[in-house]
């Protein structure tokens, strides 16, 4: 072994417990640790390393791309078609989210054109109903339940048959959990997904459950064909290494991640920014990397500094919505901010995303102050309706117009928050990861 070898054998170590420490900070199962640093140790050359010239860039590229691959089971998980009937069943324990989550995707797949329906067969809980009731309304989406029947099974099975007749694509019913894994719970859950025979079974997991993923998800899928997962409460502090342990438990795929109590704070999973929250890198990696690329030299120190302030005014919407119009490639700038592309943006529709990102601009315009723009000045959370009729009459566009700017003001003002404090990374800094 030459001095050299023997060297980046010391860094590997070295940034490997480094790695392992954020990892296992994150909730990831030690033996899934274990496995990934075997793994690293095998398709880290080290001779290669010799010749590298970043050693440190090389190794934690390969341990990023190692968590990706233990995040992917290796097959896609069922998608239901839409106007094809598909039956979902929501299985996790008592607290993990699967109430709020069945509404967050039924509302999901609603504002795409789906006909959504949720069955509530959790007839454990008090009041599981009346909250299923409440969101399912609120969503203006069929709901089926009972406060009289016990039997869970029964419930299931008639909600099921109802809304096929009514020839809704996409049936979901929640069941109900307890707080501890128990006999009777799994033996529920296997009669109900044997009664209504789901297409898709999907475990929810709540990302604060640490270390308990494992035998968790274990548990369920002994007992039904889980077939995919939901990671919750993403918002909050956990970093939701025990996704790891789900996937590798139930060989599915996490599809979707909840962000928020709102019916709306649901994402589709991205392999790439969960990885690197799981590093204790932040969210932020690739977006950084992605401003460096489009936004002009010049205009970065100032853009990275208003964001490390968090205090997003509507005059950085509205530079940013400059930004967006001028720069071209406009999808590229949008994937640029995590959380503007899925909402303001969807794939395939930017000719109208500009129209209205237009729209917004002219009101925007239109709010001045005896002819000065009081863009820096103004506070949105104040506006009271008479400023929304003058903002709408000044543009020529309805009020409904107006407050869903706001609304979207206040969703990216949310985004930009989370950025508050950060630190301000040098170029090619972050793009180790
Ligand atoms: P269930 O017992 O599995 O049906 O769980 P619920 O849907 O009733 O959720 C339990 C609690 O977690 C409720 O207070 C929800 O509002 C909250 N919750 C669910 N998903 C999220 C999430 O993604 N983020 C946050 N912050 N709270 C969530
Ligand atoms: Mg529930």
């Amino acid at each position: 072994m030459s001095n050299a070898t023997i060297i980046d054998e010391k860094v590997l170590n070295e940034c490997l417990n480094e790695i392992t420490r954020a990892l296992l900070q994150s909730d990831v199962q030690f033996k899934l640790v274990r496995d990934m640093q075997t793994n690293i140790k095998k398709i880290v050359n080290l001779d290669d390393l010799a010749a590298g010239h970043n050693k440190r860039k090389i190794i934690q590229q390969a341990i990023f791309n190692e968590l990706c691959k233990m995040l992917d089971p290796g097959k896609p998980s069922f998608t239901p078609k839409k106007a094809k009937t598909s039956v979902v069943m929501f299985v996790g324990l008592q607290g993990s989210g699967k109430t709020t989550t069945c509404t967050k995707y039924a509302y999901y797949h609603q504002k795409k054109g789906w006909k959504p329906a949720l069955v509530c067969a959790d007839t454990f809980r008090a009041g599981a109903f009346d909250q299923l009731k409440q969101n399912a309304t609120k969503a203006k989406i069929p709901f089926y339940g009972s406060y009289m029947e016990s039997d869970p099974v029964k419930i299931a099975v008639e909600g099921v048959e109802r809304f096929k007749k009514e020839n809704c694509d996409l049936i979901i019913v929640d069941t109900s959990g307890r707080h501890k894994q128990e006999a009777a719970l799994f033996e529920e859950m296997r009669q109900v997904s044997e009664a209504t025979r789901p297409d898709l079974v999907i475990f929810v997991m709540d990302s604060s459950i640490g270390q308990a993923a494992f035998d968790q998800a274990q548990a369920f899928r002994q007992s039904v064909a889980v077939g995919a997962v939901i990671v919750t409460k993403m918002d909050g502090h956990a970093k939701g290494g025990g996704a790891l342990s789900a996937v590798a438990a139930t060989k599915s795929p996490v599809i979707f991640i909840g962000t928020g109590e709102h019916m709306d704070e649901f994402e589709v999973f991205d392999v790439k920014p969960f990885v690197s929250r799981l590093l204790g890198m932040g969210d932020w990696s690739g977006f950084m990397d992605k401003i460096h690329e489009v936004v002009p030299m010049d205009q970065q120190p100032e853009l990275l500094q208003k964001l490390s302030e968090g205090n997003f005014t509507l005059r950085i919407m509205y530079e940013q919505f400059q930004n967006i119009l001028k720069m071209g490639p406009i999808g590229q700038v949008f994937s640029m901010l995590p959380g503007f592309s899925a909402e303001l943006m969807p794939k395939g529709r930017e000719k109208e995303s500009q129209a209205k990102i237009k729209r917004y601009m002219t009101m925007m315009d239109s709010m001045t102050n005896e002819g000065k723009p009081v863009l820096d000045s103004s506070n949105p959370k104040l506006m009271n309706e008479s400023r929304i009729m003058r903002i709408a009459r000044g543009s020529g566009r309805q009020l409904r117009e107006v407050m869903e700017m706001f609304e979207e003001y206040k969703r990216l003002a949310k985004i930009w928050g989370k950025m508050k404090g950060l630190k301000i990374p040098k170029k090619g800094e972050m793009s180790a990861l």
